[in-house]
């Protein structure tokens, strides 16, 4: 079992990334945030811990997300890797997930700070199958969403004060991560400021590397 991760700040476009990048490698997309997420709206244990720190823009516990993740990698659709998105966000987890999966490649898109918050304030998903668009980058199409309904969804948390707050995070906490990475040799940076299509093709050069 071997898994990939994509690396980059909230905005960078990893969960738009994941979905095509599952397409080519069939591996499951694992978003610790999107998991979150659901445990909130499910009113878990787990989503009464994250929620706090999710609103202010920090992360959850390192133990919270290493637990969900053990849980999360012993799914039958994850026996031969998976594709990390918003994970691992600090060293220990880094730590932790070298003791559950062999990772070949770490993805990172890279994006200038400056763009974070306009992309990050204009995107929304679609709520019956969770493709991500975009108001002004990845608009729906004339026809709507390729699933047949669009229930347009928007984050609590992207909103410009959070978006700070978890600007803040990455470059505190998760960024020291690059270098780990680099000094394993399986770092790759993706230029993240360009056409969708673009990145993708760079991405899966990269994992070809
Ligand atoms: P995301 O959807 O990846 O932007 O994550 C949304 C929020 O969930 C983050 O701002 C954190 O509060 C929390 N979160 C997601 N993944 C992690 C993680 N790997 N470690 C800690 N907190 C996380």
């Amino acid at each position: 079992m071997s898994s990939i991760v994509l690396f980059g700040p909230p905005g960078a476009g990893k969960g738009t990334q994941a979905e095509r990048i599952m397409v080519e490698t069939g591996l499951p997309q694992v978003s610790t945030g999107d998991m979150l997420r659901a445990s909130v709206k499910a009113g878990t244990e787990t989503g009464m811990i994250a929620k706090g720190f999710m609103e202010s823009g920090q992360l959850v516990p390192d133990s919270v997300i290493i637990d969900l993740i053990k849980e999360r990698i012993l799914e039958p659709d994850a026996k031969n890797g998976v594709m990390f998105d918003g994970f691992p966000r600090t060293i220990p987890q880094a730590e932790a997930l070298a003791e559950i999966t062999a990772v070949t490649h770490v993805i990172a898109i890279e994006v200038p700070d400056g763009k974070i918050v306009e992309r990050i304030c204009g995107r929304f998903s679609c709520g019956v199958c969770s493709r991500v668009f975009h108001d002004l980058f990845n608009p729906v199409g004339p026809d709507g969403c390729p699933c047949g309904t669009l229930e347009e969804k928007r984050r609590a948390d992207d909103n410009e004060s959070t978006v700070m707050s978890r600007l803040n995070t990455y470059h505190e906490q998760t960024s020291p991560l690059a270098d780990w990475y680099r000094s394993k040799g399986i770092f790759h940076s993706v230029d993240g400021d360009r056409a969708i299509d673009k990145i993708t093709g760079d991405i899966l050069i990269a994992l070809k590397k």
